[in-house]
């Protein structure tokens, strides 16, 4: 085992503090490697707060995790000691199911077991995730990195560039079609990016005057106040698809009429409450309300790949783990330009 500096929630109501755990040997199968970033998501928020539901404490959340391998099980091939590596949202699943056999292992019909406040396949042991110096994860759920990246750069790839970019993919948005991205923050920036590179025409959807010139600059051709009556009615039915990435409560119906006949709203953001939708803001228009988590382990490498190819890696701010109060305060407040990272050399 190996003795793991992290910084943990102790409940939902105390602050992330120090905390040691042992991580555990690594098996035939297993890959070690040391972290040396880790992205902020505002799900790590949701789930100290329980904002979904009761929260396995002490948790050590973080699932944008990037380093460098340091021991490999005797039957992992496809890694060495000092190759990049990489982890998302989820560390396992069952393997076998319809869903995972189909590269879909978020989606395993058993429950796929997550970075951090999850359980493992036994059902009792805790995962802890990437605010600390190592972790050991079994070779399937372990990603390549391309050196050619700033790789601070990247571990925001491994949520918000994945939860992005699946739904692109599954949808075939691009030439032709009109993208609205809900909200501008980690996972909305990178909507923006994917949505520009897959030749679609892209409007942000805001409630932040002030990100306007951000927006351009990340590509998008367009942006609404959506605080604004009149760029909401100058919007109505424009839209084939709405990617929104809104973590708080937002009025649905309100969005459902900014698109076009046949439009698609399509949710990645997960409020803590759930919504009110009526049946009347779907059937005029025969428009969808829909939804889609993550992406698979062989979509994320895809999308690594991509990025690779194309250039495409997050905007960031790196912090000291010891900043990560106020990351989240300002997280909260729309005030992320646009993913935090920490650095875990600080740890
Ligand atoms: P974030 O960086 O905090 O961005 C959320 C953005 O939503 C904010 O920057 C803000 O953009 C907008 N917003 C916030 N409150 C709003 C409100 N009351 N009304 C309208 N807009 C509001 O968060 P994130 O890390 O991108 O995560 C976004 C959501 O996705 C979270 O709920 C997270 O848990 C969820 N998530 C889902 C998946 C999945 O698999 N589906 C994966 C990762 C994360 P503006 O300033 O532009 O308005
Ligand atoms: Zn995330």
């Amino acid at each position: 085992m190996t003795e793991t500096k992290a910084y943990a929630a102790q409940s939902e109501t105390t602050p992330l503090a120090p905390w040691t755990f042992n991580r555990r040997d690594v098996g035939p199968h297993d890959v070690q490697f040391d972290i040396l970033f880790c992205g902020v998501c505002h799900s790590d928020l949701h789930q100290i707060k329980n904002d979904w539901f009761p929260g396995i404490f002490p948790m050590v959340p973080g699932h944008e995790i990037v380093g460098r391998v340091v021991k490999v099980g005797d039957h992992v091939k496809d890694f060495k000691v000092g190759d990049l590596a990489a982890t998302g949202c989820m560390v396992d699943s069952c393997q076998v199911c319809e869903n995972c056999k189909q590269d879909l292992e978020q989606y395993c019909l058993e429950g796929s077991t997550q970075t951090y406040n999850s359980y493992e396949r036994d059902g009792k042991t805790p995962t802890y995730g990437g605010y600390s110096k190592t972790i050991v994860v079994r070779e399937e759920f372990v990603l390549h990195l391309s050196d050619k990246l700033d790789l601070a750069a990247t571990a925001p790839l491994l949520c918000a560039g994945i939860t992005t970019y699946s739904p692109l993919k599954h949808w075939k948005v691009g030439k032709g079609h009109k993208l609205a991205v809900l909200g501008l923050g980690g996972l909305g920036h990178m909507a923006v990016k994917f949505g520009v590179a897959f030749g679609a025409d892209v409007t942000v959807l805001s409630t932040s005057p002030k990100k306007e010139a951000d927006a351009k600059k990340l590509g998008a051709h367009h942006f609404v106040v959506t605080t604004d009556p009149k760029h909401i009615e100058a919007a109505k039915g424009t839209f084939d698809f709405i990617l929104d990435t809104v973590s708080a409560p937002h009025d649905f119906n309100m969005y459902l009429s900014l698109l076009k006949t046949n439009g698609v709203h399509i949710c990645v953001g997960v409020p803590p409450e759930p919504a009110s939708v009526a049946a009347f803001s779907l059937l005029g228009g025969r428009k969808s309300l829909a939804g889609s988590g993550i992406g698979g382990i062989k979509e994320t490498q895809e999308m690594l790949d991509f990025c690779a190819e194309n250039n495409i890696v997050s905007d960031i701010e790196i912090i000291d783990i010891k900043d990560i109060q106020t990351a989240y305060d300002r997280m909260v407040k729309g005030d992320v330009r646009y993913r935090f990272v920490i650095d875990l050399a600080t740890l």
